[in-house]
């Protein structure tokens, strides 16, 4: 409609009673699970973090935003007051479930978990130990990988000759409505395991080199002074971001100040250290962190991972 005063179009929504509202299937863009786990996942961010809804939270106001825990109760920290950061939920919920009253300034938090990423979270020795590690399992996994492969081949080729078939048992006149059911099944069952064959590993592995902690060390020092330049630093905020899983902020024995864990994110820490360009170092991380990450999905990050798992962990350190 247009505004009385100067005739400028305006758009306005009619009253809510006045829409009509139709379900149409058919025009869905993702299926009803996928959307059900988005929900889910974006209800357990809204519980983890603050209270803000995740959609008022994919720009988180501090560097270290939702990436810090409480190591009492294992909450969200968050801003407490002009410059400090505590537990929430000692905060909010009272001390029935949780009592750490403690708090940290946001300067010296930041001050030193930026000088761990730049300077312990790659030391050469356990850089190289890592390598090491890491072309064991992943000769390992890649042996039974490709043994999976076959198997999985095979049965991709049975899925679709098989719905081929009912196709031309409905174009020879069986109604539609008899194979209806094994189609669909057929179909969901190609499906899943394109996608399983599509996770087997990439011809590309990650290249592991001596100079990898140099290179790592070079562009998070980089990433760092960028942080301060108005141009480029909400893309290094970010890339930052992605090579910490967790920061836990535990109470020290004294009783006076926090203790700090920095868990660092092996896929983005990897990413950077072997040269990937800032956009992928946040995809690997972002992957390492979706939840529900299927193990049977063996990529380059599902085995980084893993062998984190089995008992190498270079990334945690308590500053
Ligand atoms: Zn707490």
């Amino acid at each position: 409609m247009k505004e009385p005063g100067s005739g400028k179009r305006v758009s306005r929504l009619n009253d809510e009673s006045a829409w009509q509202v139709t379900e149409v299937p058919t025009l869905r863009i993702i299926d009803d699970a996928l959307w059900q786990a988005a929900r889910q996942r974006q209800g357990d961010l809204k519980v983890k973090g603050a209270d803000t809804p995740v959609w008022d939270r994919r720009r988180p106001k501090f560097l270290l935003s939702g990436l810090m825990a409480c190591g009492c109760c294992g909450g969200g920290f968050a801003k407490i007051s002009k410059e400090g950061f505590g537990c929430s939920s000692a905060r909010n919920k009272g001390s029935a479930v949780c009592t750490n009253m403690l708090s940290i300034r946001r300067t010296d938090l930041e001050a030193t978990v930026l000088t761990a990423l730049e300077h312990h979270l790659m030391d050469p020795d356990l850089v190289e130990a890592f390598c090491l590690a890491y072309a064991e399992e992943r000769n390992r996994l890649q042996a039974a990988a490709s043994a999976g492969r076959s198997g999985l081949e095979k049965e991709l080729a049975q899925v679709t000759r098989d719905h081929a078939r009912l196709v031309e048992a409905i174009i020879a006149g069986v109604p539609a409505d008899q194979v209806k059911d094994k189609m669909i099944t057929l179909d969901a069952r190609r499906k899943t395991l394109e996608t399983q064959l599509s996770a087997t590993p990439a011809d590309d592995p990650l290249r592991f080199h001596p100079s990898m902690a140099k290179t790592y060390r070079d562009r998070v020092a980089t990433l760092i002074r960028t942080l301060g330049d108005a141009e480029g630093m909400e893309e290094a905020k970010e890339v930052v971001r992605s090579l910490i899983d967790r920061i836990v902020l535990t109470p020290a024995p004294d009783g006076k100040s926090l203790t700090i864990d920095l868990e660092g994110a092996l896929a983005g820490l990897l990413a950077l250290a072997t040269g990937r360009p800032l956009q992928e170092v946040r995809q690997a991380s972002d992957k390492q962190k979706a939840p529900g990450v299927e193990r049977g999905a063996v990529d380059i990050i599902g085995e980084l991972v893993l062998v984190a798992g089995t008992g190498f962990e270079p990334v945690t350190f308590r500053l």
